[in-house]
Formats: C-alpha cells, sequence, structure tokens
C-alpha cells in the first residue's frame, strides 16, 4: 500500500534521481499527494558513481549509498513506481493523463526529472561488442577487468573518475584518452588520476573498436601528428557525455535549449503551465546537489497550480 493510497495523484514526478527525491520530499511534506515513476530502480546516474565528494555534509559517499538513503527519505513522502515507465503525458483541461506501463494516472501537476543517458561515439565496433569490453559504466562492470588493460575515452570529470576508480579495484594499466590537449575535468580529478598512474593520451581520436569475441585492440589517430596507432585493451569505458532524455517533454510541447535541455525559469517553471523540470535534464551544473534543489523548488512552485498556500 502506497503513502497515498489512491491513484489520482496532485503531482506526478517522473524520475527517481536527486532531483525527483527531493521533489518528493518536499511536496510530501507540503501535502502534496505524489507520485514518483522511475522506469529503472531509481538513483539515475548518480546511482553508479563510485564515489561523491561534493555532496555537502557527506565528505565521501558512493553514489549506491547516497540514492539509498534518498529513496528511503522520500518513500516517506511519496509512492514511488519502480520499473513502470512513464509512455505518454497528455494534458487536457488542466489535469494530466499519465500512460505508463501498468496503468493510466491523472494529476495536476508534473515534475519532469528524466536526467540524461550516456553518449555514444558511434564508431565502428562500439555496438557490436558492447558487453563484450565495450562499457559505458566502470563501477557496473569494472570488476570484470581486474588485473588487465582498459581504457577510458573522454576528457570531463566523468572520465577522469572512471579512470581512478578502474585504477583503485586493480586494472593493471588504465588508459585515459582525450581528443584535445587539455582535459575538461577539474584539477583535483586530473592530479588524482596522474598520482595513481593512469596513463593519459592527449590528441587522441579513437576510430575502431576491433575484437572477434570481445574487444582486443583500438585504432586512433593523432590530430597533432596525423599518426595512426593501436593500443591493446580488454575493456573499453565510453565517458563522453549524457544526452538529455527529452521525449516525454517534446511530446507535451515544452520548450526545449539547442541542445536538447528544458527550458526551466527559477522556480523550475516551463513553458507548459502546471509542468516543471528538474536536475539533468535542465542541463546547467548537473550536480547532485544542484538537482536536489532544483527538485526542491520545483515542488513548492507546483502550489501554484495546485491552489495551495506556499508553505515556506
Ligand atoms: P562532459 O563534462 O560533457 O565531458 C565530456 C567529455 O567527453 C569532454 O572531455 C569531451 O571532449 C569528450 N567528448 C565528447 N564527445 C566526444 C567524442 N565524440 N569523442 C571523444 N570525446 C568526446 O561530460 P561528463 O564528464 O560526463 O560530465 C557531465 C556533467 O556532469 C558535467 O557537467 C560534469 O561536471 C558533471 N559531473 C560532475 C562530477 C563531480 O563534480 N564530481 C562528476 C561527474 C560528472 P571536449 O573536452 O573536447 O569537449
Amino acid at each position: 500500500m502506497g503513502v497515498w493510497e489512491i491513484m489520482d495523484y496532485e503531482l506526478a514526478i517522473i524520475g527517481a534521481g536527486p532531483a525527483g527525491y527531493s521533489a518528493s520530499i518536499y511536496a510530501g511534506r507540503s501535502g502534496i499527494k505524489t507520485v514518483v515513476f522511475d522506469k529503472i530502480g531509481g538513483g539515475g546516474l548518480a546511482l553508479v558513481s563510485p564515489n561523491i565528494e561534493n555532496y555537502a555534509g557527506f565528505e565521501s559517499i558512493s553514489g549506491a549509498d547516497l540514492m539509498d538513503k534518498m529513496q528511503k527519505h522520500a518513500s516517506k513522502y511519496a509512492d514511488i513506481h519502480f520499473i513502470e515507465e512513464v509512455k505518454n503525458i497528455t494534458k487536457k483541461d488542466n489535469l494530466f493523463t499519465i500512460e505508463t506501463t501498468n496503468k493510466i494516472y491523472t494529476s495536476k501537476a508534473v515534475i519532469l526529472c528524466m536526467g540524461t543517458e550516456y553518449r555514444k561515439l558511434g564508431i565502428p565496433g562500439e555496438q557490436e561488442l558492447q558487453g563484450k569490453g565495450v562499457s559505458y559504466c566502470a563501477t557496473c562492470d569494472g570488476f570484470f577487468f581486474k588485473g588487465k588493460k582498459v581504457a577510458v575515452v573522454g576528457g570531463g570529470n566523468s572520465a577522469l573518475i572512471e579512470a581512478i576508480f578502474l585504477k583503485q579495484i586493480g586494472c593493471e594499466e588504465v588508459y585515459l584518452i582525450h581528443r584535445r590537449d587539455q582535459l575538461r575535468a577539474e584539477t583535483a580529478y586530473e592530479n588524482e588520476a596522474r598520482g595513481k598512474k593512469v596513463q593519459i593520451l592527449l590528441n587522441k581520436i579513437v576510430e575502431k573498436i576491433n575484437g572477434e569475441q570481445k574487444v582486443e585492440y583500438l585504432e586512433m589517430y593523432d590530430t597533432k601528428s596525423g599518426n595512426k596507432s593501436k593500443l591493446s585493451v580488454d575493456g573499453f569505458f565510453v565517458s563522453i557525455g549524457e544526452i538529455p532524455q527529452n521525449t516525454l517533454a517534446k511530446d507535451l510541447g515544452v520548450k526545449l535549449d539547442e541542445r536538447g535541455y528544458i527550458i526551466a525559469d527559477k522556480q523550475q517553471k516551463t513553458n507548459v503551465r502546471g509542468v516543471y523540470a528538474a536536475g539533468d535534464i535542465t542541463g546547467g551544473l548537473r550536480q547532485v546537489i544542484t538537482a536536489c534543489a532544483e527538485g526542491a523548488i520545483a515542488a513548492l512552485s507546483t502550489t501554484e497550480v495546485l491552489g495551495k498556500a506556499y508553505p515556506y
């Protein structure tokens, strides 16, 4: 039995990552009947972060532990439906109809917190060897490469964190391959990676992933010299950023920016009345702490269309 024990809700939150959990807590505590849907098990991309060191109050905590705490906290205030994907949302007469893989629900407000998914390289071998050495998540698959050679492609925080993690769990050799001469990641991550003897290869573009049954070697070229080279690896981790999961937003007529992120104002309102957005789906800093803050603001902003007093 859920917290609210009914099928018609005042607020539906799509996506149970940090933004969705935080929105649930603020909405539930404001007396808003809230349901949360997540197509998988919740936690969003933060779930697979091996170590989060910049969420205030926690000097160091794994993404899984932090998401577990948030889930337990949020489930005191909202009905959370895991493995229930929202297929379609329509709006008529200020009421939203939410069609999921299980049922049809209604709500008077919606907060979109669908986050992002991993960007693909789109090179030969990537799709064919996915699950056979090509991975998008070191926390999930790194264990299989203990004592082996791996490469991570990307120059942002995520790529550096993945490389550090792979070294920590005992990969024999970890290469970080980046297409430019400068990393995008914070200096702290770069220093840590260099300190842990991650081999950073700059100005290199991976063109092809080779292997029969599993990944065997990469073909690369140097953007400065034009020289081609091969690198033998057992595992290849793609960490080149994310793309917003915006289909539901598009279908609802919500305005997106040129990169596909939802445009929301300071109250997290979108251009569609009753529709709010929070977390990575709005672009911006894409941090757990900012996702939580946006979730809180979005939840309280819904009071406007729910005819409730703003509680703060
Ligand atoms: P990101 O910061 O967007 O970095 C993506 C990296 O992939 C960039 O270095 C980019 O190269 C490279 N790249 C993109 N397309 C490529 C391609 N086709 N081929 C080769 N390389 C390619 O992505 P992210 O590291 O996943 O991080 C996403 C967001 O989450 C960021 O805002 C980040 O700060 C945040 N984040 C924060 C933390 C933290 O603070 N602890 C941890 C993880 C993520 P260029 O540099 O040349 O563009």
